[in-house]
């Protein structure tokens, strides 16, 4: 098993969905009082694609407020589960990373893929070292060998990668043929993707006013989105080289109308 898959670093918290991380049950209920709000909260029984029958909780009338009530999973990690489902005949085979270190879904894939790489951004850790027993990388320039993985999954990273062609391109380098990917980002209904930042002459240029996401690792609102993704993320994804990219329709199995649109893609065999 690839280093750092075992490993316990600090635990992280992200509001826009990308670590949800397994917290202990204190934790949890204090972070389930934070985001409550009495009159919103609404419960019924249901489906986690990654612990099965469980009671979902909205705890807020927004996507940050639904929670898996045994595994913590929010509407993105639901979303996402249920669409590594036709995968999951595979997984056991696969060598999986997930660019997040936290969380329903690297604990479940942990448990179900045949490895599990795991790593994070910190801008000021140099890429394949460690913090916190937690492998630094930059998916734009991955220390990662060729042809690695069988799957590679992420949620809410790319509208923070300055260069997110090179990310889709790293992704597939380290991907077997074969090979598949799975994620999320925010999405518009925009036809096009709007660029709201890039990085100029190394050189930080904002084209539209800046937006920032929380993550309780860097602080709230710190994490800069580059853009806003529209439907023309499939032909970025297609432009990486993948093929069958898909855009999956919201799951109805993620309850309140939360369920998000899933991006797989396949690296084909040639
Ligand atoms: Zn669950």
């Amino acid at each position: 098993m690839p280093a750092g898959s075992r490993r316990r670093g600090r635990a992280l918290d992200r509001q826009c969905g990308k670590v949800c991380r397994r917290m202990n049950p204190l934790r949890r209920l204090r972070s389930g009082l934070r985001l409550l709000q009495p009159r919103q909260l609404r419960v019924r029984g249901g489906t986690c694609p990654f612990c099965g029958p469980t009671f979902l909780v909205r705890l807020r009338a927004e996507e940050t407020g639904v929670r898996c009530l045994r595994c913590a999973a929010s509407a993105v990690h639901l979303s996402m589960g249920w669409a590594l489902r036709p995968f999951a005949g595979t997984i056991p085979r696969s060598d999986a990373y997930e660019l997040s270190s936290r969380g329903p879904l690297v604990e479940w894939l942990r448990r179900h893929s045949r490895s599990l790489q795991v790593s994070e951004y910190f801008d000021d850790v140099p890429a394949g070292q460690l913090r916190d027993g937690v492998r630094c990388e930059d998916v734009q320039a991955l220390g990662l060998p060729d042809a690695s993985f069988d799957l590679v999954t992420h949620t809410e990273v790319f509208e923070h990668v300055p260069d997110d062609r090179r990310g889709f391109a790293e992704l597939f380098r380290v991907l077997r043929p074969g090979g598949v990917m799975v994620f999320t980002v925010p999405l518009t209904a925009s036809p096009g993707t709007i660029e709201r930042a890039r990085i100029a002459g190394g050189e930080l240029e904002h084209l539209l006013p800046p937006t920032y996401h929380t993550d309780l690792l860097r602080g709230e609102g710190r994490v800069l989105c580059f853009r806003d993704y529209g439907l023309d993320v499939v032909e970025r994804v297609a432009q990486a080289g993948f093929g069958q990219v898909r855009l999956l329709e919201p799951d109805p199995r993620v309850p309140w109308g939360y369920g998000r649109r899933v991006v797989t893609a396949i690296k084909e065999r040639p």
